[in-house]
């Protein structure tokens, strides 16, 4: 079991580009943590150097308080999950779980019953004589999952292991190893650039931009107060609408002319009319029943309507304008491309930023 300290962690690759400038997070013992961002954000960097399998440049990273910056990956007592497996094509399932036992000395009939073991507690107990060739691609990452367990590290590092598989054991396998890792309790760190796997996985989700951490928090946190329009963007799916607003007091009002109550009304005693990013999540909106418009309301024109089942994801332009919004709404409700609706905000979910720092304002 493991605490880890990040502090100020920076990395500056020979090139002299920085992809990571002074990251600071201290993650519990047996937290699971999701790192998310988008391509070139710096995930991997930090998750190599977590690992040991590139240098910190700047800052201290700490293992149960002691400082392991200059520890060869192999003394660091962590296990790396790898997206493409990276298990030896002509050994048997139980031959690749056991390998760092082996190369540890651990003598035959330990590796032996430890690797039987973990294949008991992840399934694969009828499948140790197999060659990974002879698996199926989850089976294949499940082995990559017993490889890691068997070792007992005291930290997980998960790199995007789930991209290689379809959609439906995705969902399967994210479950299991959230299960496992709350049943092992080993601290795990998760990269991954799926925001619903990050959503549903994470005890704390990290949102990564441009090398630097935008927020630390749980899921519902990041998903309910989002610190900055990155984070209100990229955390929920569909993303959050944006519109550009002006806001007078606790006044906001939209180029369209409509107007809603802010969910901040700004430093006492202010008087100017400020412009305001106002962000609407797509399931915040929702279709106000012909004849019943008292206002507060967005005027829109139906130009994509995307069946789930559940739910219709409807695209729309306002009225008089360049914006387009998305709606989700209840799936039984028939819309239609072309059809002219009245769409009603849940002022009480309404999300204000400013528009030149990106900062949250309420
Ligand atoms: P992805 O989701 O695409 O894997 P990522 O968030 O994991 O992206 P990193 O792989 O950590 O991103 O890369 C962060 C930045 O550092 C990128 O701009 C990348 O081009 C750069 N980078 C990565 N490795 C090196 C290297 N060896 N030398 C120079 N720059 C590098």
């Amino acid at each position: 079991m493991a605490t880890l300290r990040l502090d100020a962690l920076s990395k500056t690759y020979p090139n002299g580009f920085t992809a990571l400038h002074g990251v600071d997070l201290e993650i519990a013992d047996g937290e699971l943590i999701v790192v998310v961002g988008p391509s070139g954000c710096g995930k991997s960097t930090l998750l190599r150097m977590l690992a040991g399998l590139e240098s910190i440049s700047d800052g201290e990273l700490a293992i149960d308080g002691r400082r392991v910056n200059d520890l060869e990956p192999a003394e660091r007592d962590i296990a790396m999950v790898f997206q493409n497996y990276a298990l030896y094509p002509h050994m048997s399932v139980a031959d690749n779980m056991g390998y760092a036992l082996k190369n540890r000395g651990v003598p035959k009939a330990e590796r032996r019953r430890k690797v039987e073991e973990t294949a008991r507690l992840i399934g694969l107990e009828d499948l140790l004589d197999r060659r990974p060739k002879q698996l199926s691609g989850g089976q294949r990452q499940r082995v990559a999952m017993g490889r890691a367990i068997v070792r007992e590290p005291k930290v997980f590092l998960f790199d995007e292991p789930l991209s290689n598989l379809d959609a439906k054991l995705r969902v399967q396998m994210r479950i299991e190893i959230r299960r496992l890792q709350k049943r092992l309790g080993v601290t795990s760190v998760y990269v991954t650039h799926d925001q619903v796997e990050a959503m549903t996985l994470a005890d704390r989700l990290v949102v990564m931009n441009g090398g630097r951490i935008e927020q630390v928090g749980t899921p519902m946190h990041l998903y309910e107060r989002p610190a900055t329009r990155f984070v209100a963007g990229f955390i929920g799916s569909p993303a959050m609408n944006f519109l550009d607003a002006r806001r007078s007091g606790d006044v906001l009002t939209l180029p369209c002319g409509t107007q809603l109550a802010s969910p901040w009304p700004g430093e006492a005693g202010e008087t100017r009319d400020t412009p305001v990013c106002l962000g609407i999540r797509p399931e915040h909106l929702a279709i106000v029943p012909e004849g019943q418009n008292g206002g507060g309301t967005l005027a829109v024109r139906v130009e994509l309507v995307e069946p789930l089942g559940a739910d219709t994801l409807v695209h729309a332009r306002l009225d008089g304008q360049d914006d387009l919004v998305v709606a989700r709404i209840d799936g039984i409700q028939p819309v239609a491309e072309g059809d002219s609706l009245i769409l009603r905000p849940d002022t009480d979910r309404l999300h204000i930023f400013d528009p030149d720092s990106g900062q949250r304002l309420d």
